[in-house]
């Protein structure tokens, strides 16, 4: 049972933030910074950013505490439920961070799955996208984890995600396509294998307005 108590001490540390920054090396990333600020040739002892290593880093933690979070402990509880239809979550708002660039990207994920005779709480398929999200990430791998999690784990009858977020590593540098969205999709089970069920899923999950 040594691996239950790993993921008890994950869980806490998540639900903490103080303990996640605990996990990180705060100094380490506050001298890192401070390197770069002197490598692009300004001052890190001006009065208005002295204080702007302490502050990285402390956001770091934050928007990495993904790596020392386990997404199977959102799976603990679920529920007998004898319903085999569609369970959609849509507009789940999220921010993460690209792996290439260390730059932000966001948007919304769209979560849709049939249960295979158990039933999640819907608040627990956010916390999933939080999870997988703040860590080092790309957008495509973000959509698969939370597919593969729902479809491996959970054991669902079928699952899709969809995926649409805007990354700013390509809105303020290199090509600057502002409006650019990117897309991205999961699809596994029987909504992957029935043309039907996929139609339906994915109509539903893009549904505006
Ligand atoms: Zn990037």
């Amino acid at each position: 049972m040594a691996k239950h108590k790993t993921t008890r001490k994950k869980a806490t540390a998540a639900r903490n933030p103080g303990q996640a920054a605990a996990r990180v090396d705060l100094p380490r990333i506050e001298r890192a910074v401070r390197q770069i600020l002197i490598a692009v040739g300004e001052n890190p002892d001006r009065e208005g950013i002295r204080e702007t290593p302490r502050r990285v880093a402390r956001m770091y933690a934050e928007l990495f505490s993904g790596l020392h979070d386990d997404a199977e402990r959102y799976l603990a509880t679920t529920f007998n439920e004898n319903h085999h239809e569609l369970v959609i979550l849509r507009d789940i708002a999220f921010n993460s961070m690209c792996e290439h660039h260390l730059m932000p990207f966001e948007g919304k994920a769209h979560i849709a799955y049939i249960p295979g005779g158990r039933i999640l709480g819907l608040s627990k398929l956010a916390r999933l996208v939080d999870v997988f999200s703040r860590r080092p990430q790309v957008q495509e791998r973000l959509t698969s984890q939370i597919a593969d999690l729902l479809s491996d784990r959970v054991h669902v009858t079928g699952c899709a995600v969809v995926i649409e977020a805007v990354h700013t590593c390509m809105t303020c540098r290199g090509v600057r396509k502002p409006d650019a969205v990117m897309v991205t999709s999961a699809v596994r089970g029987v909504i992957r294998s029935s043309e039907a069920t996929r139609a339906e899923t994915m109509a539903l999950l893009l549904r505006r307005g």
